[in-house]
């Protein structure tokens, strides 16, 4: 790694940042997308798309059980995800006003172009717009998104920053790009004044022609890149679950906020979970919450205070009852 450069991130960093740090964790609205042709994305796989029909979506009770862990294990929302055009508006305005009165804050939305009407109704529960751009340089983002361009995002990015909304996206590294694209980045970052950038490393998926996930120094040179250039946009850095531990504290030195992208349930007080927050001690962070030490809570109070209809009130308790013992098990 460039140590200069990790120097210099951890410099501007602690200039700018507390050492608090945060897991922020995406809830997803259904497993299904209708784009589905993006070539490194699980969704484009024949196998997905036969396991996960176009009607599924998540149950209500799955969300808001996962909303519900989420706050009491000090989880941030990186954002409300997944479910394009399979979820009503009215139901996915609903699912934002219930999981923001969890949060008891507004909370972020990733769920694809959004026009000005329909950010206006979402805009008393949700305070951040992200679009997944996934790559900058236009050719590279042509081959690998054919069927998600940039310029619809571009548009809705500028629209909500106009209505008051903070935004962001997501940028995945290891697709083809090259440290040239860097200046695209930046560009990108500065013309939509963006607040946050969400990076991932590419996860290889069998069914498409990515078979390696980026070096280590190679995802944390983005980050750390980003940092130097924008001390104060928040960064989050998502773990693959195969390498988190190469990842974890090498992305906090970098210069990210906070960490995402790990399947914290499922991996719920396992060896790893442990490693990624020994590495997040380790490089000096405090980390709000917790991956591996579930805490004493009346998890059907948290329920009751929501003032469900009593059908999905009794479903939410024992969906959560379900999910709390498989993360006591370790098999959720
Ligand atoms: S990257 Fe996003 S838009 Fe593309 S297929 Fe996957 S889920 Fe759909």
């Amino acid at each position: 790694m460039d140590e200069k450069l990790i120097g210099k991130a951890i410099e501007v960093y602690n200039a700018n940042f507390s050492s608090r740090t945060w897991f922020g964790r995406c809830i997803f609205l259904s497993w299904y997308c209708d784009i589905g042709t993006c070539e490194f994305c699980f969704r484009s796989t024949v196998k997905h798309k036969i396991r996960h029909a176009s009607s599924a979506k998540r149950s209500k009770e799955s969300i808001l059980c996962d909303a519900i862990i989420g706050k009491n294990l000090g989880w941030r929302i990186e954002f409300l995800t997944g479910g394009y055009r399979i979820f009503s508006f009215e139901d996915q305005i609903e699912i934002c006003r219930l999981v923001s009165e969890i949060y008891g804050h507004k909370i972020w939305i990733n769920l694809g172009t959004v026009g000005k009407d329909e950010l206006q109704k979402l805009q008393p529960y949700v305070e951040g717009v992200c679009a997944s751009i996934e790559c900058v340089d236009p050719d590279l983002h042509n081959r690998i998104c054919p069927d998600k361009p940039i310029e619809p995002y571009s548009k809705m990015l500028k629209q909500a920053k106009e209505m008051g909304f903070k935004t962001s996206c997501t940028i995945v590294v290891g697709l083809g790009e090259t440290h040239e694209d860097f200046e695209l980045l930046a560009e990108f970052i500065s013309e939509h004044e963006l607040d946050r950038i969400t990076f991932y490393a590419l996860k290889p998926i069998q069914g498409t022609r990515f078979t390696e996930s980026p070096l280590p120094d190679e995802y944390a040179w983005w980050v750390a890149m980003t940092r130097v250039r924008f001390p104060l946009l928040e960064i989050m850095a998502g773990l693959t679950p195969k390498r988190a531990e190469e990842y974890a504290g090498l992305l906090l030195r970098a210069g990210a906020n906070g960490l995402t992208k790990y399947p914290a349930v499922k991996r719920f007080g396992s060896a790893q979970a442990h490693e990624v927050e020994r590495q997040i001690k380790e490089s000096g962070r405090k980390f709000e919450g917790s991956l591996t030490e579930l805490p004493d809570v009346d998890w059907d109070m948290e329920v009751e205070r929501l003032g469900l209809d009593e059908e999905l009130k009794e479903k939410v308790k024992g969906k959560l009852k379900e999910y709390v013992e498989g993360m006591k098990r370790g098999s959720v």
